[in-house]
């Protein structure tokens, strides 16, 4: 059956929705979010932060913060040695350390196959399973997704290269390899927030989803720090893009750190990386050093 789409709201105003919902999340006001946000928020100048202590609580975002991107996210890459590191590390934070990542749990456990028993949260903090191996899952999908989802197929497929994702009951419009499918995947996917009630739009890196509302990745940072071994620790989070935004929020809230990878102009951030590289070389150095002393977070 054909569906018929309202008129998409103006594009600026999802933007806005989004930027706004990043500070929300927050709870309370950081000396970074009483900032007025800007491109002059220069990402260089945040200083590298030091490797990580004994006494941390480590939140990694996966894609475009320890792995490079690929022009599909299924083409991506797990760098040798890298999946040993990071064990060596959560052994190192007595298993305090977790995947945050947009990707479903079940995707991040067939491309880190090696990290299965790790703590994780999937679908930007949807799904997350616990330090215990305690599943949280994602809500159900709506009836309505399948056409919408099926709708996005058609216009995806004038677009080689664009992709079109479905993550449980989000759907991701892909155009990192596309980057003509930008102004048709926005202006519908504007148009089916319309039909989708308590769903919000997520702007990431030449992606857009279209998921509910509820649980983002600051929310599944608290429920992490709820409970042990995250609780007490000085939480830490490193991510590259707007959905990283809200554990940004969280940690800085809560005394710790948040660390930008890359040299996206507006966050929240106060230290930076400068790409998945440094990122895997942080990780790397940590697990070599002697153990650290506790941190001496700002
Ligand atoms: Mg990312």
């Amino acid at each position: 059956m054909h569906t018929t789409w309202p008129q998409p709201r103006p594009i600026d105003a999802i933007d806005r929705a989004a930027k706004a919902a990043a500070h929300a999340s927050s709870g309370q006001q950081t000396d970074a979010g009483d900032r007025d946000a800007s491109e002059s928020d220069v990402a260089s100048d945040r200083p590298v932060p030091p490797l990580p202590a004994h006494d941390w609580a480590l939140f990694l975002d996966v894609d475009g913060s320890l792995l490079d991107f690929a022009a599909q996210p299924d083409a991506v890459e797990v760098p040798a040695g890298m999946q040993e590191h990071l064990a060596a590390l959560a052994a190192r934070l007595d298993g305090a350390l977790a995947l945050v990542s947009g990707r479903a749990l079940a995707t991040l456990d067939v491309l880190f196959e090696q990290l299965q028993h790790l703590p994780a949260a999937g679908l930007h903090g949807l799904e997350w399973r616990s330090a215990h191996g305690g599943l949280h899952p994602a809500p159900e999908a709506p009836e309505s997704l399948d056409s919408i989802e099926a709708e996005a197929q058609r216009i995806a497929a004038a677009y080689p290269g664009a992709a079109i994702e479905r993550k449980g009951p989000s759907l991701a419009f892909h155009w990192r390899a596309a980057p003509q499918a930008q102004d048709p995947f926005r202006a519908f996917a504007a148009a089916a927030l319309r039909v989708l009630p308590d769903y919000r739009p997520q702007f990431g890196d030449r992606v857009l989803e279209l998921r509910p509302e509820g649980m983002d990745k600051g929310a599944a940072v608290r429920a992490f720090l709820a409970q042990a071994p995250f609780a007490g620790r000085v939480p830490v989070f490193v991510g590259d893009d707007l959905t990283d935004e809200h554990g940004f929020a969280v940690v800085n809230t809560l005394g710790g750190l948040s660390v930008l990878v890359g040299d996206r102009a507006y966050s929240e951030a106060r230290y930076r990386l400068p790409g998945p590289a440094a990122v895997r070389d942080w990780v790397r150095e940590a697990v070599e050093a002697p153990p650290s002393p506790r941190t001496h977070a700002s």
